[in-house]
């Protein structure tokens, strides 16, 4: 069976098994599937939904779905805990109906959708801090609130926010006034839901998004915009809610606000959580169960709540990642891919081959350092008297240290707790601090994103890769060009987006190759072992040919094998003209690769100078073995 999935390749019919010319994300069929469902829905009609009834029923099965995708892209993909989608339905829907009275549904729904993109705009804007938990209070705060509103402005939304004779939507004048006729159109309009969804899911954004879903801190540290993305997501999720409501007044040509309330908002989760929150088709599946199911249980019509309830609950017990999540399992065990073969048998042999796209030779030379040293010029990096406290507490006290030569490592050793990490941080802009920190001469903004940009790379003491996406995807995301990368490249300007895609393959490729991971470019990064971790890391920093790269502890946790092979790479990389701040406590790795050493207590720096120098000074041996001391003792 498995040889068989192997020697098919890509050759299932219809590529069914991916086009192996394009790195994993892009082999997924999406077009493909998305023909297959519209057109097996259009054609499915005349046998499951014969009469009105259950027409009506595939009707508001289509148009949920449409703000189910919305509430995907925020909360599946975007990972933000927004509670306000059956608001924004409402928005759309009163909007609508409000202007189409006097100039028909496709003013009212441009005016919706522009009410929309302002008001979740600002609220956005408003929240962009704010995190999980308190997101989804917040948002639930604007639902009641904006409902309420709703319900007291009877010149908008008519007396106790009830309309009557919405028109419906109309097209080269006619009137969709019957259900048939409404169906062409919303399934049109699930078309269009279909395509942009796509787009964004053949795009960056994809593993931008799980990026940051996974680990918000790594992701700004590789250079992304955080805010920025999940804030268009969160608008573009909103947008399609407003959407679907506007439909839904118009179909329905009644609206009450007793649509949207807690059943509906709790069946939106059962959507996108039963359906499989990292896909767009597992939303399909979802909806269908949320509108589909309750009616076949007739008899337990009052019970509506309580099913949703159950289906949820369970639905997160037995299938944590939806159907769709059981659906890639039962692939796995089925037609594994080459990677999922490979880690069967140990992990090794044939994986060593480069992928097919993957024009460069396989190991790439370290980029030339960014311009000639001369004394004159700027350090690399300056940290000028930076201090640290954590309520009262100084963690960092007034630490100053430079690195001037490309090519220079510099080590930075000290007992636990003595500062190390949180002067990383600093650095890195993670956490406030007193002082200068200045790359290349500039003072860098305080925030990681910004940091990254400057030219400072970072691993992590505990490696924080993204588990959500292979090898190749990791690094993708620390690569430095992000031209294209958002919703023009993704809707707008998909050629360039395509080229400059291509061009950043080939770089975090080659990146993979340097570290000697190429064979895992499919491999979610999640599989590999620590010291593997640890690699991509680094492979995730070089891609932006930084001016630094700070390691913290990287040879923590290795075994001997792996720590000397950390080591040459290393030293190949300092040779190539990369220069490298890395905390370190192993005395032999220090001695190895490091040209200076800068010795850390309590926050104060108490040595200085070659490694030899610094272990013999007596405060330093004083420091590691008082501590050792009090630890005995
Ligand atoms: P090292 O990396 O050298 O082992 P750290 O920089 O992690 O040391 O920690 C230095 C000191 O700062 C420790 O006393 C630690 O408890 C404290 N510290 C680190 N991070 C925080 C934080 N987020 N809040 C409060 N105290 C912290
Ligand atoms: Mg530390």
């Amino acid at each position: 069976m498995v040889d068989l999935a192997r020697r098919l390749g890509g050759r299932l019919p219809f590529g069914l098994g991916g086009d192996p010319n394009l790195p994993l994300t892009y082999q997924r069929r999406h077009y493909l599937t998305a023909a297959a469902f519209v057109v097996a829905v259009a054609l499915s009609m005349p046998v499951f939904f014969p009469d009105d009834a259950s027409l009506h029923l595939a009707n508001l099965w289509l148009i949920y779905l449409i703000a189910g995708i919305g509430f995907y892209f925020m909360f599946g993909l975007a990972g933000r805990f927004a509670f306000c989608q059956t608001f924004l339905m409402a928005v759309g829907g009163y909007t609508t109906a409000y202007f189409a009275v006097q100039r028909g549904f496709w003013v009212g729904l441009v005016v919706s959708i522009a009410v929309s993109v302002v008001l979740m705009t600002v609220f956005g804007l408003l929240l962009r801090r704010v995190e999980e938990f308190y997101f989804a209070i917040a948002t639930l705060a604007l639902t009641n609130i904006g409902i309420e509103v709703l319900q007291n402005w009877p010149s908008f939304a008519g007396a106790n926010a009830t309309r009557f004779d919405i028109p419906p939507i109309t097209i080269l004048g006619q009137r969709l006034a019957t259900e048939m006729a409404a169906f062409w159109a919303i399934l049109g309009f699930v078309v269009l839901t279909l395509l942009l969804g796509i787009f964004i899911e053949r795009s960056p954004i994809r593993r931008q998004t799980l990026a940051a879903r996974d680990r918000r801190i790594a992701a700004e540290m590789s250079g992304m915009n955080v805010q920025g993305l999940q804030l268009r997501l969160f608008v573009f999720g909103s947008v399609l809610g407003a959407v679907s409501g506007a439909i839904l007044g118009a179909w329905q040509s009644v609206l009450t606000t007793d649509v949207f309330g807690i059943d509906l908002a709790v069946g939106l989760f059962v959507m996108v959580i039963i359906g499989g929150s990292e896909s767009l088709w597992g939303v399909i599946i979802g909806s269908a169960i949320v509108v589909f199911l309750p009616n076949q249980l007739q008899a337990l019509q009052e019970y509506q709540s309580l099913i949703y309830g159950a289906i949820l609950l369970f639905g997160v017990i037995l299938m944590p990642r939806g159907v769709a999540g059981l659906g890639d399992s039962l692939r796995t065990r089925f037609f594994p891919r080459r990677w999922e073969v490979a880690a069967g048998r140990g992990g090794d042999g044939s994986l060593e081959s480069a992928p097919p796209w993957f024009k460069g030779s396989g190991v790439a030379p370290v980029e030339p350092a960014h311009g000639p040293d001369d004394e004159a010029s700027s350090p690399l990096l300056e940290v000028r008297e930076v201090s640290v406290a954590f309520g009262g507490v100084l963690a960092v006290d007034r630490v100053s240290l430079q690195l001037r030569k490309h090519g220079e490592v510099l080590g930075l050793i000290g007992p636990n707790g003595s500062g190390k990490t949180t002067l990383l941080n600093a650095i890195c802009g993670i956490v406030p601090y007193s002082g200068t920190v200045l790359v290349r001469g500039r003072v860098t903004p305080r925030s990681p994103r910004h940091v990254s940009a400057a030219g400072i790379s970072r691993a992590f003491q505990s490696p924080q890769v993204f588990p959500s996406l292979t090898c190749l995807e990791n690094v993708l995301v620390g690569s430095a060009d992000r031209e294209f990368t958002g919703l023009t490249g993704a809707w707008i300007a998909r050629p360039q987006m395509w080229r400059h895609e291509r061009a950043r393959w080939e770089k975090a490729a080659a990146a993979l190759a340097r570290v000697g991971l190429l064979r895992y470019h499919e491999t979610p990064s999640r599989l590999l072992t620590y010291g593997h971790q640890r690699l991509l890391e680094i492979a995730r920093g070089i891609v932006s040919d930084p001016e630094v790269l700070v390691l913290d502890e990287p040879s923590a946790g290795l075994n001997k094998a792996e720590t000397d092979n950390l080591a040459d790479l290393l030293e190949e990389l300092a040779v190539g003209g990369l220069t490298i701040l890395v905390v370190e406590h192993k005395i032999d790795f220090v001695d190895r690769i490091c040209n200076r050493v800068v010795a850390l207590e309590a926050g104060r720096v108490i040595a200085e100078g070659t490694p030899g120098e610094v272990w013999r000074a007596p405060q330093v041996a004083e420091a590691y073995l008082g501590r050792r001391g009090i630890a005995e003792g």
